[in-house]
């Protein structure tokens, strides 16, 4: 993976009841300061700042930071909102990617990990007979698990599921940084919640 601009890595968004609500880039994270929409959150001491004290901040000599003709500034890893109160949608929208980080690259028929190009969505119902494209009812299964199944249940294929298919949590909406999840942000998502991360 080449690494992000400083600008394109992900900042955590907290609702005004300090509750973790999304990501959004750094650039994103800034331009919302700079007009009143939101405030910076200390990663070290928690305190806010709006956008005139956060530039005021001193950034330690080898700190990755935002950089101006006159300014370097530090980059934002958690905002909180002035006003929005409101809290994520729990649904994620069912996709390919998302289905390879619910089920961490791993056939849920062996548990191998043969990589993604080895890897293929298995409807545990089959299609033709009226399985659905949905969370409880995809899986990930590699090929020779896929072909051994064919368009039996697990049940007539004597094959049995690690685990039972569920929507993943909401949080694997958010992006995480190139370096990986921020100490400042544990404190606001539990280490549970972030599932496999950079998959
Ligand atoms: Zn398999």
């Amino acid at each position: 993976m080449t690494r992000r601009s400083i600008l394109n890595e992900p900042t955590l968004v907290l609702n005004r009841s300090w509750y973790a609500i999304a990501t959004t880039t750094v650039r994103h994270a800034i331009r919302l300061m700079f007009v009143g929409a939101s405030r910076a959150v200390s990663a070290t001491s928690y305190e806010t700042h709006s956008f005139d004290t956060w530039v005021e901040l001193t950034v330690p000599p080898d700190e990755l930071c935002i950089r101006t003709v006159s300014m370097r500034i530090l980059k934002p890893e958690v905002i909180v909102l002035t006003h929005y109160d409101g809290v994520p949608n729990k649904s994620l929208p069912f996709t390919r990617r998302s289905l390879f980080k619910r089920d961490r690259h791993t056939c849920q028929y062996c548990g191998t990990q043969p990589g993604a190009a080895q890897l293929t969505i298995d409807h545990v119902m089959p299609r033709s007979r009226g399985g659905r494209t949905t969370w409880t009812n995809c899986v990930l299964a590699c090929v020779p698990c896929n072909l051994e199944k064919g368009s039996r249940t697990p049940g007539e294929a004597r094959m049995s599921l690690g685990r039972t298919p569920e929507p993943p949590p909401w949080t694997h909406a958010l992006e995480i940084p190139t370096g990986g999840v921020p100490e400042s942000w544990t404190k606001f998502v539990s280490d549970k919640l972030w599932g496999s991360i950079g998959a």
